[in-house]
C-alpha cells in the first residue's frame, strides 16, 4: 500500500473509531452564538448551566451578611452548609465553586493513598467532563463500568471489577461513583431499588459510595420522596446550585463531619478557599427554598417538546418518550439523511421565509453525538418558548423527512 492510501485509510480510522469528535468540539466552539433580528424569538436549551438569577434571589445576594468564609465566619455560608446537611440528613455540607470542584474533592478525600483505583460509569460526568481530575489532581485512576442507557450499571460488572486488597500488584478501589439525574443518558433517574441494592454491594466491599448528584434535585420532585430517602446508601453527595436551580454557581458537598472536615482542607490547596461568599451562598439558601418545586415546570415542558417530536412520527427523527423523565430531552436522528450539527444548525436558523411568517424563531440546542441532540429545559425557558419550539421543531422535521423521502440514504459519510 502507497503510503498516502494507508495515511487516507489510518485518518478515515480514527474518525470512524472516535465518532463523538466533531459533535463534541461543537459543542464549544460557540456554533450558536449568532445574532438575530429583534422580531425572532430565540428559545435556548442548551443547557440548564444556561440558568440566570430571578430578579427575588438577586435582592437577597444583595441583603446577605457576610463574613470570611476561610475562618469559618461567613453567617450565610455557614446557613447554606448546615441546610444542605439537614436536606439530605448527613452530618455537614461544604460550599464548592463548581460541580467539577465539588466531585474532584470527593475523589480526593476519599482516595487519600497512593495507588487508588474509583470506579465510574463509562458516560459519567466525572469520566467525561472534568478534565480527568481524579488522575491530574487527586492521583486516583478510573475504572469504568458499562452504563446502561437508564444511567445504572450491572451491579455484578461491578463487583467483579473491585480489586483486592491483599494482592499487591493490584490499584486498590477507594470509591464507586454514580450520577443521578444522569446527564449523557438524557436525565434519567436511577431507580430506587437499584439504588438499594447498590448500596448493599458497595457496603460488603467495606467501600464508599459518592454521588454526583448535579441535578439531584431534578430526581427528588420525580420521586416525590424526601431528598435524605434518595441518597440513603450514598456516604458523599455533590449537588449544583447553579443548574436547574438557578443560582449564579456554586455547589455543595455532603457527608459526615470527618470527611467534610479532610474535604475543606483540600479545598484550599485547589483555590477553593473563597472569602464574602457569602453573597454567593444566598443565592443557594433562595434556590433550595423556592426553586426546588418548580424543576417540575421543565419536566414538563421537556416532556411536552419530546411527545409533539414523536407525534410527527418521523421515519428520520424520532424520541424514546420511555426515557424522557426530567427535564433532559435526547433528540435521536437517522445518520444516514441528517447528522445532529446539521439538525441544530438548522433550528437555530431563520431563513427569510420564517422572517415573514408570523412567529420566526430560533431554537438553540446541542449536538451530543451525531446521531443525538440534546435539549435542556432550565428556569429561562418560557411557556411561550415552549409553544414556538413546538412548532419550529415540527417544520424543520417537515423539511428533513421531505428530503429523506426524495433521497436514498446515501452511503454514511464521515
Ligand atoms: C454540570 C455537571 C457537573 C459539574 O458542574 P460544574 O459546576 O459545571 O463544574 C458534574 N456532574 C454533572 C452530572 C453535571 O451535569
Amino acid at each position: 500500500m502507497h503510503l498516502r492510501q494507508a495515511k487516507r485509510l489510518l485518518g478515515r480510522l480514527l474518525k470512524e473509531a472516535n465518532p463523538r469528535k466533531n459533535a463534541q468540539a461543537a459543542i464549544y466552539n460557540g456554533i450558536q452564538d449568532i445574532k438575530y433580528p429583534d422580531n425572532v424569538k430565540v428559545a435556548d436549551y442548551r443547557s440548564d448551566t444556561f440558568s440566570t438569577p430571578s430578579q427575588q434571589m438577586r435582592q437577597v445576594m444583595f441583603e446577605a451578611k457576610v463574613g470570611d468564609d476561610v475562618y469559618g465566619e461567613d453567617p450565610t455560608v455557614n446557613e447554606l452548609e448546615s441546610k444542605g446537611a439537614n436536606l439530605f440528613g448527613k452530618e455537614a455540607a461544604l460550599f464548592c465553586a463548581s460541580g467539577t470542584m465539588s466531585n474532584l474533592l470527593a475523589v480526593m478525600t476519599h482516595s487519600d493513598q497512593r495507588g487508588c483505583e474509583v470506579i465510574v460509569g463509562d458516560e459519567s460526568h466525572i469520566l467525561m467532563w472534568e478534565q480527568a481530575g481524579a488522575a491530574q489532581i487527586a492521583g486516583a485512576q478510573l475504572r469504568t463500568v458499562t452504563n446502561k442507557s437508564n444511567g445504572t450499571f450491572d451491579l455484578n460488572e461491578m463487583a467483579a471489577k473491585i480489586r483486592s486488597n491483599k494482592v499487591k500488584f493490584l490499584p486498590r478501589t477507594s470509591l464507586v461513583c454514580i450520577e443521578n439525574t444522569h446527564n449523557s443518558c438524557g436525565g434519567r433517574v436511577l431507580p430506587i431499588p437499584w439504588l438499594k441494592q447498590l448500596g448493599e454491594v458497595v457496603k460488603s466491599f467495606n467501600l464508599p459510595l459518592h454521588l454526583d448528584g448535579a441535578r439531584l434535585f431534578n430526581s427528588v420532585v420525580y420521586y416525590g420522596l424526601p431528598a435524605a430517602d434518595v441518597v440513603k446508601e450514598c456516604d458523599s453527595i455533590n449537588l449544583c446550585l447553579s443548574k436547574g436551580l438557578g443560582a449564579p454557581l456554586g455547589s455543595l458537598l455532603v457527608g459526615s463531619s470527618n470527611f467534610i472536615e479532610k474535604a475543606r482542607y483540600l479545598r484550599k490547596v485547589i483555590g477553593g478557599g473563597m472569602r464574602q461568599v457569602g453573597l454567593m451562598a444566598a443565592a443557594g439558601i433562595y434556590a433550595l427554598d423556592n426553586m426546588v418545586e418548580r424543576l417540575r415546570e421543565d419536566h414538563e415542558h421537556a416532556y411536552a417538546i419530546g411527545k409533539a417530536i414523536s407525534e410527527c412520527r418521523s421515519p428520520v427523527i424520532t424520541v424514546d418518550m420511555e426515557g424522557v423523565e426530567t427535564n433532559i430531552l435526547l433528540i435521536q436522528m437517522d445518520t444516514r439523511y441528517v447528522k445532529s450539527d446539521e439538525f441544530c444548525r438548522r433550528l437555530s436558523t431563520v431563513t427569510d421565509e420564517e422572517l415573514k411568517g408570523a412567529n420566526p424563531t430560533a431554537v438553540k440546542i446541542l449536538p451530543w453525538s451525531p446521531s443525538i441532540a440534546r435539549l435542556v429545559v432550565c428556569c429561562n425557558n418560557t411557556v411561550e418558548d415552549r409553544l414556538a419550539t413546538i412548532e419550529k421543531v415540527k417544520s424543520v422535521i417537515w423539511e428533513m423527512d421531505k428530503r429523506a423521502q426524495g433521497r436514498e440514504p446515501t452511503s454514511i459519510r464521515t
